[in-house]
């Protein structure tokens, strides 16, 4: 029974997580009517945006280049103007599949009860305990993400001599970043045979500093007692296995962490949702509805994207469908799966009615020139001269090419060389 002491209240539409994706979501649901209310951990609204202080953001949704903060700038002073209720500093402690949940606000508990729910809670990145690096346990070895708020957002340098392990897009921003705030980026490790962040960063932030990219290496050991005082940098062979022999010390005093985001699926689970073994994240359909009726993902908590745009546009989507079954419970059913065939790591959706146009989001399992996107046994196709893990293709099936998937039981999407 509910505690008559702690407060309730209802809404149409609850977002969890005021990044872009929820202020896309919470943003399109008060355009079409719905109460919304945001709900947001941080003090201000703009997520990870707010410690992206180089530009890079936008150029898909403005054809400009913004900095992370004022991209979000552009929705947080919509958002300021609507009818969306902010609640900031403000924890999701418990989620339910009926909808329902409790926050932890500055004023004490409240109890929400939602005809939707859009969690857009972002990603988490791997630690090392995730990567089983050996050695010993000095400070000195964070997430590239930490050092970045530390020195964005906080106004700290957390070390002089850095090395990076992993050449994904953070990564690659902090280097630059630590390299114009003084420090010397000793290099940048990538256990794959290629980068795995955008290959404009790779540009922009190592080879215009003159930081060294050692492809197939990895750290295999950490050394330091209170303090980081180094690191042991090995090839691996094929296998991914560091090649005894081929160690080499390096002296830093920061070890930084690039290895990985993984979406931040806790509340998916506390409602039941089935997750994806592939992306973590929830299985979705063309609406970014989960399998519980009326809970929908979008961002980075659904799989990782790489540029804002897409995670705006998929907060849009989210919205509508939200606002769709928010009317009237229900939004028609997504009944064809669609499935990763050659050389596709994920595809998202993984479900679609086939009724409505949709946008598609594919990663490859390995790097490939003159490719095709496909959709097996269909026309559709589209061609991409490079295609590579680390760059997310954006596809969409729409007007009369929706007929051509009319007599498929499921849509396989594969990715192969053209010529
Ligand atoms: C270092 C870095 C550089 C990038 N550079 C670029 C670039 O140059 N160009 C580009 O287009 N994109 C870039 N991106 C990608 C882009 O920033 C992300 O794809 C996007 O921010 C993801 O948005 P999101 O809303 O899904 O997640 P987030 O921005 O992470 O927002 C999630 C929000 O949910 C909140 N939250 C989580 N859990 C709870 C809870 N329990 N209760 C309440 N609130 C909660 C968090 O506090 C956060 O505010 C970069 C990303 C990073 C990390």
């Amino acid at each position: 029974m509910m505690n008559s002491n702690i407060k309730s209240t209802k809404k149409d539409i609850v977002v969890v997580g005021g990044g872009p994706a929820g202020m896309a979501a919470g943003l399109r649901g008060a355009e079409e009517g719905a109460e919304v209310m945001i709900v947001e951990r941080d003090i201000e609204l703009g997520g990870i945006l707010n410690q992206c202080i180089h530009n890079g953001f936008g150029v898909e949704i403005y054809g400009e280049e913004l900095t992370g903060p004022e991209y979000a700038e552009r929705f947080t002073s919509q958002i300021s103007e609507s009818s969306v209720d902010v609640m900031l500093n403000t924890f999701v402690l418990s989620m339910r599949p009926d909808k329902s949940m409790t926050l932890l606000t500055p004023n004490g508990l409240l109890e929400v009860e939602a005809e939707a729910v859009v969690l857009a809670t972002g990603a988490r990145e791997r630690s090392r305990g995730e990567i089983r690096i050996p050695g010993s346990r000095p400070s000195g070895v964070m997430p590239a993400g930490t050092a970045q708020e530390l020195i964005n957002k906080k106004g700290f340098l957390p070390g002089k001599r850095v090395f990076v392990l992993g050449s994904g897009d953070i990564g690659l921003i902090i280097s630059r970043r630590l390299t114009w705030e003084g420090a010397e980026v000793a290099g940048v490790a990538e256990i794959m045979d290629y980068p795995t962040g955008l290959n404009r960063n790779v540009v922009q932030c190592l080879h215009d500093y003159d930081i060294p990219l050692h492809l197939s290496h990895t750290v295999t050991d950490i050394y330091g007692s209170n303090r980081l005082e180094g690191v042991e940098l090995s090839r691996v062979d094929d296998n991914m296995k560091p090649v005894e022999g081929t160690g080499q010390d390096i002296d830093v005093d920061l070890l930084l962490l690039s290895v990985g985001l993984v979406p931040e699926n806790d509340f998916f689970k506390e409602a039941g949702v089935t997750l994806s073994e592939r992306t973590s994240g929830p299985i979705v359909d063309e609406w970014f509805q989960t399998d519980v009726p009326g809970i929908f993902g979008c961002g980075n908590s659904v799989h990782i994207e790489d540029l804002v745009d897409w995670v705006t546009m998929d907060g849009f989507r989210a919205g509508d469908g939200a606002v769709a079954y928010a009317g009237n419970g229900n939004l028609q059913s997504a009944e064809k799966d669609v499935v990763p065939g050659e050389n596709v790591n994920y595809v998202v959706p993984q479900k679609v009615s086939g009724e409505d146009d949709f946008r598609f989001a594919l990663r490859v399992e390995e790097p490939m020139e003159n490719a095709d996107i496909s959709i097996k046994g269909t026309d559709i196709s589209f061609f991409e001269k490079i295609v590579t893990p680390g760059e997310m293709e954006v596809n969409e099936v729409e007007g009369e090419d929706l007929e051509e998937l009319q007599g498929l039981d499921e849509i396989e999407v594969e990715v192969t060389r053209r010529f």
